[in-house]
């Protein structure tokens, strides 16, 4: 996968993809001194890129480096990237990191911060779960405490349960996990935000631990202008089970319908459909 032809956007300049490359000391691959965005272009366009390269700065802030570019370059930059490659409609990665340099130690304020864009064609992310609904494990890892982590960050070392948390799930045959937080919660699946629907009216749970997804807040806004009560509030596990619809939202995930999670079934319901669609006519206006 690393061998193939493309650019990627490395420091200031385009690169080859096969030499877009770093060194083995590297303090985020050792220290998970790293942050990132997920972002999707359709037709030519990255949907709320802004929102994403601001987050992608704030996310570096918030682990206490500073992003050698302003919003203004690193916009530049992913534009660089898809007409480098002649894309229209594709994945974007932004990713920043603390790079190899003279401090081999936890400490790393001597080495170089790094930045990196690479895209790539990749379609939907759960499947064919749009059409059927996605079939949720429950994770054993919780999401943790904003006083453990700065979890509204981006950042490398939140992930670490997510890919565990799906591993463990893929295995079950499930396509992705729901993680309860620290306080037994539920929270958010390992890459997207939840939402569910009860007697017309929309409840999630409350970002207080977890990232408040660009999606989320694009789908919260939609259900707004439909004059759908949505109730952002700490949901308890028990809750599940008389819910009736569920979808989860992300960049990557769009919006996808959930027929599963562990025991509880939930239909593909009318307002699940709609979202979806309208979030998919949304990005491309
Ligand atoms: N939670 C996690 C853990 C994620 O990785 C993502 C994807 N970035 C989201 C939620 C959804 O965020 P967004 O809608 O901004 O892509």
């Amino acid at each position: 996968y690393d061998d193939r032809d493309g650019k990627i956007w490395m420091d200031g300049q385009l690169v080859e993809w096969r030499d877009a490359n770093v060194h083995i000391l590297t303090h985020a691959l050792h220290y998970a001194s790293s942050v990132f965005e997920g972002e999707r272009a359709y037709g030519g366009r990255i949907f709320e890129s802004r929102k994403h390269s601001e987050r992608l700065r704030g996310s570096a802030e918030m682990i206490d480096f500073e992003i050698p570019y302003s919003v203004d370059e690193i916009e530049t930059a992913k534009q660089q990237v898809l007409e480098a490659n002649g894309f229209s409609d594709a994945y974007v990665r932004a990713v920043a990191w603390r790079g190899a340099g003279e401090d081999m130690g936890v400490a790393s304020a001597r080495n170089p911060v790094r930045m990196a864009v690479a895209a790539w064609e990749w379609g939907a992310y759960y499947g064919d779960a749009k059409m059927k609904g996605a079939k949720l494990d429950i994770s054993k890892w919780k999401r943790p405490s904003p006083e453990t982590i700065p979890s509204a960050a981006k950042a490398a070392g939140l992930y670490m349960i997510c890919t565990m948390s799906k591993h463990s799930a893929e295995a079950k045959g499930c396509g992705d996990a729901l993680m309860f937080d620290y306080r037994g919660y539920v929270a958010e699946a390992t890459g997207a935000n939840i939402f569910f629907v009860k007697d017309g009216e929309v409840h999630t749970p409350l970002p207080d631990c977890f990232l408040n997804g660009i999606t989320r807040q694009t789908v919260i806004g939609m259900l707004k202008e439909r004059g759908i009560a949505v109730h952002e509030r700490h949901i308890m596990p028990e809750e599940l089970e008389g819910f009736e619809q569920c979808w989860l939202t992300g960049t990557a995930a769009e919006v996808t319908p959930v027929g599963q999670i562990g025991d509880y079934s939930f239909e593909v319901g009318e307002m699940a459909r709609d979202i979806a669609k309208s979030y998919e006519e949304l990005v491309r206006r």
